[in-house]
């Protein structure tokens, strides 16, 4: 599979694309990743790629001109992939959504900075909108990274052993793994329950299932449970009892 993505920071990838499974998947020929950097196509002297909202406010906006050539340029060089934009008004990334996209030959990512894009760019280049989640990351190389990570998984050869997809946790709606444990049997007084030492496979299968069902149920995990007490980490304040 090919991803090809576009930002303004290439090096905050290197790291990332050097290690464990994604590294190996590359050594592979499983995944290829190209890096542009959307000022190389920036014109004048100065390779401007942002400016200032019409119409006042803060920051700088990421211009027509660079992200079109870019664009146009990359997809060019192959089959044309799926256009995605990372931006916080997008789709929300779930399973099923990486799921499809894994379904695509290329996928180009085009990563903003500052205050967002020109509009413009997502009404002419029409690009599937995709948001990591409700809140507002720096740029969109980290929710890139987050695209690839999960997409790849899907890519056959790229996981060590591919039941590990069909037991993960979403890989049906709703559905959380069942706690796993490995050696020492008894950490700091806390032991693996016994059945996992049994050696008997079915009872494992059992409790397995009824732990992963368990933990399923709404307002199971911890931080749902903590959100539904109302319990929150601000200071009390001087009233507060
Ligand atoms: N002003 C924009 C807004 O309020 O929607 C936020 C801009 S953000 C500081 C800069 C870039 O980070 C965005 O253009 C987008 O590419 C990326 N980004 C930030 N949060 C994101 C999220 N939750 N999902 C995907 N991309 C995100």
């Amino acid at each position: 599979m090919r991803f090809d993505v576009l930002t303004l920071f290439p090096e905050i990838f290197s790291g990332y694309m050097t290690q464990s499974l994604l590294a190996l998947a590359i050594e592979k020929g499983l995944v290829q990743i190209n890096l542009w950097n959307i000022r190389d196509w920036a014109q004048g002297r100065h390779k401007v790629v942002d400016d200032r909202p019409f119409g006042g406010g803060p920051g700088m906006v990421i211009m027509c001109e660079p992200v079109y050539a870019c664009v146009e340029a990359v997809q060019a060089q192959a089959e044309p992939g799926q256009l995605i934009m990372l931006t916080p008004a997008g789709q929300r990334l779930t399973q099923p959504v990486v799921e499809e996209l894994a379904s695509q030959k290329r996928l180009v990512l085009l990563c903003g900075r500052y205050e967002g894009f020109d509009e413009r760019i997502r009404q002419g280049l029409k690009p599937r909108e995709i948001s990591i989640g409700d809140f507002v990351c720096n740029g969109g190389e980290v929710p890139a990274m987050v695209v690839i990570d999960t997409v790849i998984r899907y890519v056959p050869g790229v996981l060590g052993d591919p039941d590990s997809l069909v037991e993960e946790s979403h890989s049906e709606a709703g559905r959380l793994e069942y706690p796993q444990y490995t050696r020492p049997r008894v950490f700091r007084g806390m032991e693996v329950p016994t059945v996992l030492l049994s050696g008997n496979h079915q009872a494992v299968a059992r409790w397995r299932q009824e732990q992963s069902r368990a933990r399923s149920e709404p307002g199971a995990n911890s931080g749902e449970q903590a959100e539904r007490e109302g319990v929150c980490h601000e200071e009390p304040s001087d009233e507060g009892g």
